[in-house]
């Protein structure tokens, strides 16, 4: 067989009708009709419909074909056929032409599936398989079948597509991609480390880079003016349902320019990849500070498809009667809302107090919920009568009330509280009266942002990282409360409520970096310790330069609507930060251990169930039952006591049967309740709230980490 003959299955048209052709792929489904046998053909580019009839195939072939399974890798050879009408397949790009099949050679047969690939009907009134029925680990685990099917290829290609949008855009504004260490040394993106033991120098550590932040930046120093790079960053995180323990970074800096260079350099890269999938985006991007974000929509990553922006009503209750407001109001407090437009039919009194009131908006954080309803020319609620007329009046014309709309408000003594409840809220409402649209995109720039944010322990921290330009350098490091007052020159792109990116202009002014390092209450000695080197270099004439990064795993996964980001990774890891596939994370042999010199780490075993002399902890930590210092040493005293009954028990049995094979016991797992109660699915799991960090889904349940008996 010449390979070199072979043509794809999706470039056959009807102007091929009679051509001898050769194609290879995969069995993707099989129909036997007596006799006539049919099979779908897929290859990289498309599916083809193979036909084996016992009056053209060679009988031999015939045979052969009738043992046909789903995903045997086959090579045919045949001729381009006009379908007979009423027989074509809209289904597929190739259904009104098939395949006569006159040689076939099964090139490897396939086991029985884990789960079914194909994603096309061979018959139009069938529906195909939907993939949301198989589990998402066995996908994982099964990965290269996964991607066997048409629209994980697909994504693959676009992912592909939309990257070299990218390289080719950036390329042609001068931009160079470069490739900075992967091990290297911990930058402050505020994740924790992925630290990598070095053999040649034992007991020390590289990171993996949460983002080339600290090379970019330098590189900027080096002169390159212009750098990016598709990175690939890793951060040790808390697990969240759409990130990714390594991910795809599209990062970016440029020196001699300002915030105008990058929004408009990133909006048109933007709008590019989007086009590369053929949705159109309309510049320029509109902006919004971080201030206005949080006063209308109650986010820092407002979705604005839709409206249900926030008005203040404050002002309006400052002689109110009614108590609540009052002493809300008399303790500093706000009161904020907005109107549902025409939704008095679908936002019952009942549905409005006992869902929203009682349960909802209290999940929220806020201690309860406000609700009138513009109907008969009036107001009405629980509460209006408490109301006076100038107050409902004024209520009337700051949302511009109608009949058929409902008012919402929540009000509280923090600001922070009103506008994080009513900003959730506010999606909550939006999804549940369907006013999101699937289809819109809308981004925006958000600007703006405060420099740095409080700590539990009375100091500041960075809200993006130290490097960040200061909106003013007059300040003192050592005032809490004036560094608490400073914004910063960073910016983020956010799009549908989903931040896709972000960055700032650096700081280029040595003095200035060493007063951040001070305000976040780093010493002298930690500074040079940690950042010496990069510090070091801002004696050379640094370039004033900034920039900024966008997640390019969200990117794509938004541009191609897909419902996770892992549909967008070739091999991603799972809920729980594993993967699937291959079993990693893993366990690894002592003697990897003893090779890094990580056994005798300050003079302790350095992982749990590697070494003898940490048998309790082992023991602790596979049976999830923490002790207290206190109690170790009875612990210790008894588990001694029970290895050593154990291993006289053993040279008992030994004794005993010096010949037999020895015994195993395998203790049967089970999954238990508590007694006189049923295994049920929890009332609360419905809203997601409940384990929304549980580590991963099955069906309607849970799952847990497994508990030893
Ligand atoms: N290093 C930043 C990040 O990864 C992006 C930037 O500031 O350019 O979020």
């Amino acid at each position: 067989m010449l390979f070199s003959e072979r043509v794809f299955c999706g470039d056959l048209t009807p102007n091929d009708i009679g051509r001898q052709v050769l194609l290879a792929g995969w069995v993707d489904a099989c129909r036997d009709h007596g006799g006539l046998m049919f099979i779908h053909l897929r290859d990289v580019s498309s599916i083809i419909q193979v036909v084996f009839n016992p009056e053209i195939t060679p009988p031999a072939v015939c045979e052969r074909a009738a043992s046909l399974r789903s995903e045997y890798c086959v090579a045919i050879r045949g001729e381009v056929k006009n379908r007979a009408t009423g027989t074509e397949n809209p289904g597929i790009e190739t259904g009104t032409i098939e395949v006569m099949a006159t040689e076939l050679t099964v090139l490897a047969e396939s086991d029985v599936l884990p789960f079914a690939v194909s994603e096309k009907a061979m018959v139009t009134d069938t529906a195909p398989i939907d993939r949301e029925q198989v589990s998402e680990d066995l996908r994982l685990q099964y990965r290269y079948l996964d991607i066997r099917r048409a629209s994980m290829r697909r994504n693959l290609t676009l992912r592909h597509r939309i990257f070299q949008t990218v390289r080719s855009f950036l390329d042609s504004r001068g931009f160079v991609e470069v490739e900075t260490p992967m091990l290297t040394m911990s930058t402050p993106e505020g994740a924790r480390d992925y630290l990598v033991p070095s053999r040649i120098h034992p007991q020390s550590f590289y990171a993996l880079p949460q983002s080339p932040q600290l090379f970019k930046q330098l590189l900027m120093i080096g002169g390159m003016e212009r750098y990016f790079q598709l990175a690939r960053c890793f951060r040790d995180e808390d697990l969240r349902p759409n990130r990714q323990p390594e991910f795809t970074q599209l990062d970016i800096e440029a020196s001699f320019i300002d915030e105008e260079f990058l929004y408009e350099l990133v909006e048109e890269l933007t709008l590019r990849m989007f086009a590369a999938a053929g949705i159109s985006l309309a510049r320029p991007f509109p902006r919004l500070t971080y201030a206005e974000a949080i006063e209308t929509t109650g986010s820092d990553r407002p979705d604005l498809r839709f409206g249900l922006r926030f008005v203040d009503v404050t002002d309006l209750f400052r002689e109110t009667q009614y108590s609540i407001f009052r002493q809300i109001l008399e303790r500093g407090g706000c009161i904020k809302g907005f109107n549902v437009k025409g939704a008095s039919s679908s936002l019952s009194k009942n549905v409005l107090q006992n869902e929203y009131a009682k349960e909802i908006v209290p999940s929220f954080g806020a201690k309860g919920m406000t609700w009138i309803r513009a109907d008969n020319g009036g107001l009405e609620s629980n509460i209006v009568q408490f109301f006076s007329e100038r107050e409902l009046q004024g209520l009337r014309e700051r949302f511009g009330a109608e009949d058929g709309d409902v008012l919402i408000m929540i009000a509280d003594p923090s600001y922070a509280v009103v506008t994080s409840a009513l900003g959730r809220l506010r999606l909550h409402m939006a999804e549940r009266l369907g006013r999101i649209p699937e289809e819109g995109f809308c981004p925006a720039w958000i600007t703006d942002f405060p420099l740095f944010e409080s700590t539990e322990e009375g100091g500041v921290t960075s809200s993006h990282h130290p490097f960040t330009a200061p909106d003013r350098t007059d300040f003192d490091p050592t005032d809490v409360e004036e560094l608490l007052t400073l914004r910063s020159r960073a910016y983020d792109l956010v799009m549908n409520g989903e931040e896709l990116g972000g960055g700032s202009i650096r700081i280029s002014d040595r003095e200035v970096q060493r007063k951040i390092f001070r305000a976040l209450g780093l010493s002298e000695e930690d500074v040079r310790e940690r950042f010496g080197f990069f510090l070091r270099a801002f004696d050379f004439g640094p370039p004033p330069h900034g920039g900024l990064a966008l997640g390019m795993d969200r990117t794509v996964s938004m541009i191609l609507r897909t419902p996770s980001i892992r549909e967008v990774i070739a091999f991603p890891k799972n809920r729980s930060a594993g993967c699937p596939l291959t079993g990693a994370p893993s366990p690894v042999k002592r003697e990897q251990l003893a090779e890094l010199g990580l056994l005798n780490l300050n003079a302790q075993a350095a992982t749990r169930g590697v070494s003898e002399e940490d048998g309790l902890d082992h023991l602790s930590w596979v049976s999830r039952i923490g002790f207290k210092a206190e109690e170790r040493p009875v612990l210790v005293q008894g588990l001694d006591e029970a290895e050593r009954l154990a291993l006289a028990a053993l040279e008992k049995a030994a004794d005993i049967a010096a010949d037999r094979e020895p015994l195993y016991t395998v203790v049967r797992a089970t999954g238990r309740t508590r007694p006189g109660t049923e295994p049920s699915r929890s009332e609360l799991s419905g809203s997601g709230d409940l384990f929304k960090n549980a580590p991963s889904l099955k069906g309607d349940y849970f799952k847990v980490a497994g508990i030893l008996e």
